[in-house]
């Protein structure tokens, strides 16, 4: 059991009070000492080293002085007003720079008395300075040792005085205190193989390090502990829902698939596509729910393999849906499945929230009689007024912009619960798949249909456009149609517009309209004005499109071989891998054209790189993992799920992998927690479920 001691409100630290412990709450969720010593520290400066004036350069990071301050004074007014010092060693001279809390700074600087500062140096105007750099007073010029942990802290928090060095005291406070006692929770037999430093002692080297290098070890500690629960608890999900959710026996494949594979199929399956099928249809067949995710580079076939799996529900005398996060592919599906399977006599219907409502009534109707057998749709599917007589199969397309909740809504409501296929062409590495996406199991499209000729692409300086404005036009004259991309970057939503509004005018000045056709879709335009422009383009009668990102998921236009790409250098790393992917889906050769300006920063350039180097969907996800971290991926952020307080889920990739091989050897020899070396554990996530709730479902 957590101790009493852990629990006391925060407000009870001698220095805290009501005051400061009601911004500890708000800003930080520190309510109790416990909830204190979960606030790990993120980085830990070496307070050992220090560096002299005439040693700084501008690439270093954090860097620690030791000398005197000569003089201070404010200067500037109104919103320019700032604080500025000289700081001076045996080496020479800096200036240190305050914006805020002026006054206070002020009235804490002693002139000339030694002191260590800290911060990190700039160059400007050929002198050094340092913003905001903390300032230490050296009591009996004993300078601080060791490692010293650095914590989080925010603008609200500072103006209440509590800095990072504030919770550092705490911390020591925290730890002087003679009721203050850790108890442990991982197994001791798990401490001993994975040679884990005991919960108590780990949390004193994270906050408290002696020296410069036992941090390392309590944050590994803490990382296993935290990476193990969360490991335990998704594969604890996925075994309750093998055992307990019922689901459609899809026992036959019939009349429907039959013939459609052997009469109306346009293409031979690939031996991936046939692959995952197999896994798909082996899934439906078992009577537990199927709860799959189906990864596949965008390109590699991901929708006839849907298809066919919607085919096997309906031979099995139940209904499919299929869900997809626009109203542009939403449609797109429609009518690439209504003419796939017009020959079977299937009825398809289609809603989204632009259906109007006397026609939805209508389709809602037909739905619960079950005259519907393939319902197409956008989120509109998931409202509550939508009933289906008998969903089998439910199946949701590139579903990274798909919340986890959302997710959950689609069966809630249901008695017997329908499979679920995911779709996402977002390759992310397998051990993050399953950890992020919960206890969905994992189908992979690994290999591309024949006879694809590989995406040529370059990078261009935006002075060059011209150039490029040529190729097109050749492109064009052979028949073959562009997409034309500029960013929108929901921060500027405005300037983007402006951005694009002018960029089209621009390019129709270009390619005159008695020679092109150029149409435009973004973000702003009414869904019907949309489709319109995109079937024009679909059907040949645009030359090129000009976009925001609108089509970045999901459009297959096989005609279309040039994507042009604007600004390239304000792209994430898979939305422009995404983008390339609208080309290079027909038999011509395909071109992706990164124009840039010519000032780029160190990761647009590695972007850059990577897109020139690599095709590879799955390269291209772990280096832009590396790049930008999980972040949102594939709106998980809202479950709550990867919240994190120390692990990090890619650069702890090892540790994640080791903690789900301990976590499934721990469930299965002891899926309940009932025996006696596990009781800390179960005592451990049962106290856990008080606390937090349980676990929503996550898929
Ligand atoms: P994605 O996985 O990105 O959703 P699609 O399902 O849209 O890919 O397929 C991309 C293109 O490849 C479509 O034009 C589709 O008809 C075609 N295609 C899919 N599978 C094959 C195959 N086995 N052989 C040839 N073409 C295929
Ligand atoms: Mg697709």
């Amino acid at each position: 059991m957590q101790n009493q001691f852990l629990l006391t409100p925060i407000e009870y630290l001698k220095g805290v009070g009501p005051l400061k412990g009601e911004v500890l709450k708000t800003e930080l969720g520190i309510f109790t000492f416990g909830d204190l010593l979960n606030h790990f520290p993120f980085r830990y400066v070496d307070r050992s080293k220090f560096f002299t004036i005439n040693e700084l350069n501008e690439d270093m990071p954090f860097v620690q002085l030791k000398g005197i301050i000569t003089e201070i004074h404010e200067i500037g007014e109104g919103r320019g007003k700032r604080l500025s010092g000289t700081f001076k060693d045996q080496t020479g001279e800096i200036e240190l720079v305050w914006f805020q809390h002026i006054k206070w700074i002020k009235d804490t600087i002693s002139i000339n008395k030694t002191c260590i500062i800290f911060g990190k140096p700039s160059l400007f105007n050929r002198t050094y300075n340092m913003v905001h750099p903390e300032v230490e007073w050296i009591e009996n010029d004993k300078p601080p040792k060791g490692m010293q942990p650095v914590y989080a802290t925010t603008e609200k928090l500072k103006s209440h005085k509590i800095d990072s060095k504030a919770i550092y005291r705490m911390m020591q406070l925290l730890f002087e205190n003679k009721a203050m006692s850790i108890e442990e929770v991982l197994p001791d037999y798990l401490l001993t193989k994975y040679q884990l430093e005991p919960r108590g002692k780990a949390y004193r080297m994270v906050h408290l390090p002696a020296n410069n290098t036992e941090f390392a070890a309590g944050q590994m500690r803490f990382k296993f502990e935290e990476l193990f629960f969360l490991n335990v608890k998704i594969a604890g999900l996925k075994n309750k829902r093998k055992r307990d959710v019922k689901g459609f026996v899809f026992s036959k494949i019939d009349y429907n698939f039959n013939t459609f594979y052997k009469f109306h199929l346009p293409f031979e399956l690939t031996e991936a596509q046939k692959k995952v099928l197999k896994e798909i249809r082996a899934d439906m067949a078992t009577g537990k729910q199927m709860n799959r995710l189906l990864q596949g580079d965008v390109g590699s076939g991901k929708t006839i393999v849907a298809l066919l799996s919607m085919l096997i529900a309906i031979d099995n005398r139940t209904q499919a849906a299929i869900m997809a996060p626009t109203e542009i592919l939403a449609n797109q599906h429609f009518e690439n499945i209504s003419q796939l399977v017009s020959g079977l006599g299937l009825r398809v219907g289609m809603l989204t929230s632009n259906t109007k409502k006397a026609a939805k009534a209508k389709l809602i109707e037909a739905l619960i009689d079950g005259q519907i057998d393939i319902m197409v749709g956008t989120h509109a599917l998931i409202e509550n007024d939508v009933v289906f007589q008998n969903p089998g199969l439910v199946i949701i397309d590139e579903q990274h912009r798909f919340g986890v909740a959302q997710r959950a809504k689609l069966w809630n409501k249901q008695q017997t619960p329908p499979h679920v296929l995911v779709m996402t062409a977002t390759p992310i590495p397998r051990t993050l798949a399953m950890t992020v996406y919960g206890d969905l199991d994992v189908s992979k499209i690994d290999q591309m249909p024949e006879g694809r000729k590989a995406i040529k692409t370059v990078h261009r300086y935006e002075t060059k456009r011209h150039e490029i404005f040529d190729f097109l036009k050749s492109e064009m004259a052979n028949g073959r149609q562009a997409y034309y991309v500029y960013p929108l970057i929901e921060e500027s939503e405005t300037l983007d517009y402006q951005n694009l509004m002018e960029g089209f005018h621009k390019l129709k000045q270009i390619f005159p309209e008695t020679h092109y056709k150029i149409g435009m879709v973004h973000g702003k335009m009414k869904a019907k004005d949309k489709e319109i422009v995109m079937n024009a383009f679909k059907k040949g009668e645009l030359n090129m499109l000009v976009s925001t990102t609108v089509i970045e998921v999901g459009v297959n236009v096989p005609n279309a071989s040039v994507m042009v790409i604007e600004n390239s250098e304000r792209f994430g790393l898979s939305q422009l891998h995404q983008l390339r992917g609208r080309v290079g889906r027909g038999a011509e050769q395909s071109y992706c054209i990164l124009l840039s300006s010519v000032k780029l920063g160190q990761v647009a350039k590695e972007r850059i790189k990577a897109m020139l180097d690599t095709t590879d969907g799955f390269e291209i996800a772990n280096l832009d993992l590396k790049l930008r971290g999980p972040g949102d991926l594939l709106g998980t952020r809202q479950s709550g799920l990867l919240d994190l307080k120390i692990a990090d889920l890619v650069k702890d990739e090892d540790l994640l992998i080791k903690t789900r091989m301990a976590a499934d050897e721990l469930l299965k020899e002891d899926p309940l927690l009932m025996k006696p070396e596990n009781i800390r554990l179960r005592n451990w996530f049962e106290q856990l479920r008080k606390v937090k709730g349980d676990w929503s479902r996550v898929s």
